[in-house]
C-alpha cells in the first residue's frame, strides 16, 4: 500500500492536466504514462476531463516505461499507455503488461488492421512512411513505389536515417511481409548501395539533406513535412521536396500508428476503458491527429485540411500487427546487409 502511495504521489509531482476544478475528482481520475509529448497529448485530456468530469494525471517519458510497468507490477498506478510506433506497442504485449479489452465502441471506431487482434492495443492516429523529393533534381512521377528506392538510377542519390530505426524497421517488416525474406533482403541491399552517405540523423535531417544537395530523394514520416513547413528555419527546407505516396496506385502506402494500451494493472480501468473509447471519437481524433500533421485512425474523421492537401492516403491495409512479428526478422536483415555502415 505504501508503494503505491508513493508512486501516486510522485504522480502528483509531475502534475495533473485538468485546468477544471479539483472539485472534479469526485468523478474520479485517470493515469497515463505516454511517451508521446506534452503539447499533444493535454488538448485531448483537458477535453476528456472537460466531458467526464474524470481527473487525467500524466507521467511523460521518453524511455522505459514499459520496464516501468513491469518493475511496478501489480501495484503500478497507470491505466494507460499512449504511445508511438507499432514496436513500442508491441514491446507492451511481450512484456505482457497490457491487458485486452475490446467494447463496441473500440472495435467499430479503429479499423481492424489498426489494432490488436485481441485489444491489446489500438492504434489512434496514422502517420505515412513517404519518399521525398527534390523539386530540383526529380520529375514527378520518377519514383512512385518502395520498391523502385533499389533501382540503379538512384545510385549515391538517397539519404534516410538508421536502418534499425523502428520506423524503418516497420517499413522493412511490411516488405517481407509483401515480398517474403529472400527478395527483401535483395531491395534492401539495393537501397544502401544507392544511398548518399551513411545513414544518420531524424527524418527531417534527410529534406534539409535534399535541400542543401547532398541527395535527391529521402524516404520520412509524412507529419515532418507539416512540421518543418510550419517552422521558420525549416521552412524553406520542406518546400525544396515533392511528396511521394509510394505504392498509391497499388497496394498502398505503408503507414505506421501511434496508439493506446490499457494496462495489465490498472486501477482505475472503467475512466481508463471511457478515456479509450473518448479518443477514437471524432471529437479526440481531430485534436489528435491535428496537431501533429497525422490521419485520424478512425475512418470516419477526416484528416486536417492541410494534411489533405499533401495528396491522397491510400494505405496499405496490411494489420500493423503483421509488420510487428517481422520486427526481428527486420532488425536481422538490416544487421546482415550492413545497411548502417
Ligand atoms: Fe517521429
Amino acid at each position: 500500500m505504501k508503494k503505491r502511495a508513493s508512486i501516486l504521489a510522485s504522480l502528483a509531482v509531475l502534475g495533473s492536466l485538468t485546468t477544471a476544478s479539483t472539485a472534479a475528482l469526485a468523478e474520479g481520475e485517470v493515469n497515463i504514462y505516454s511517451y508521446r509529448q506534452p503539447y499533444l497529448v493535454e488538448p485531448l485530456l483537458e477535453a476528456f476531463t472537460e466531458e467526464t468530469g474524470i481527473e487525467a494525471n500524466v507521467v511523460f517519458a521518453k524511455n522505459g516505461l514499459a520496464e516501468r510497468l513491469q518493475r511496478e507490477g501489480r501495484n503500478s498506478p497507470a491505466d494507460i499507455v499512449l504511445t508511438v510506433d507499432i514496436a513500442r506497442l508491441n514491446e507492451l504485449v511481450e512484456k505482457d503488461v497490457t491487458a485486452p479489452i475490446t467494447t463496441p465502441i473500440l472495435t467499430q471506431d479503429i479499423p481492424e488492421n489498426l489494432r490488436h487482434p485481441e485489444g491489446l492495443w489500438y492504434g489512434l492516429t496514422t502517420r505515412a512512411r513517404l519518399i521525398f523529393t527534390s523539386k530540383d533534381r526529380v520529375k514527378e512521377g520518377e519514383i512512385t513505389t518502395y520498391e523502385e528506392l533499389a533501382d540503379d538510377k538512384w545510385n549515391g542519390r538517397i539519404c534516410t536515417r538508421s536502418g534499425k530505426h523502428p520506423y524503418n524497421i516497420a517499413l522493412i517488416g511490411s516488405m517481407i511481409a509483401h515480398h517474403g525474406e529472400a527478395e527483401t533482403e535483395k531491395w534492401l541491399q539495393g537501397v544502401k548501395g544507392n544511398l548518399a552517405r551513411k545513414p544518420q540523423g531524424g527524418d527531417r535531417d534527410q529534406i534539409k539533406a535534399i535541400s542543401e544537395g547532398v541527395c535527391d530523394i529521402a524516404i520520412g514520416n509524412s507529419y515532418y513535412y507539416g512540421k518543418m513547413l510550419d517552422d521558420k528555419a525549416e521552412h524553406a527546407a520542406a518546400e525544396s521536396v515533392n511528396l511521394v505516396f509510394p505504392n498509391a496506385e497499388g497496394r498502398g502506402t505503408h503507414i505506421n500508428i501511434s496508439g493506446m494500451a490499457l494496462t495489465k494493472s490498472a486501477p482505475n480501468r472503467d475512466n481508463a476503458v471511457k478515456l479509450m473509447e473518448f479518443l477514437t471519437t471524432e471529437k479526440a481524433q481531430h485534436i489528435y491527429a491535428e496537431v501533429n500533421f497525422e490521419y485520424p485512425a478512425n475512418p470516419e474523421v477526416a484528416p486536417s485540411k492541410v494534411v489533405a492537401g499533401w495528396g491522397e492516403l491510400n494505405p496499405d491495409p496490411l494489420p500493423l500487427h503483421d509488420i510487428a512479428e517481422n520486427r526481428e526478422a527486420a532488425v536481422k536483415m538490416v544487421d546482415r546487409v550492413n545497411f548502417d555502415n
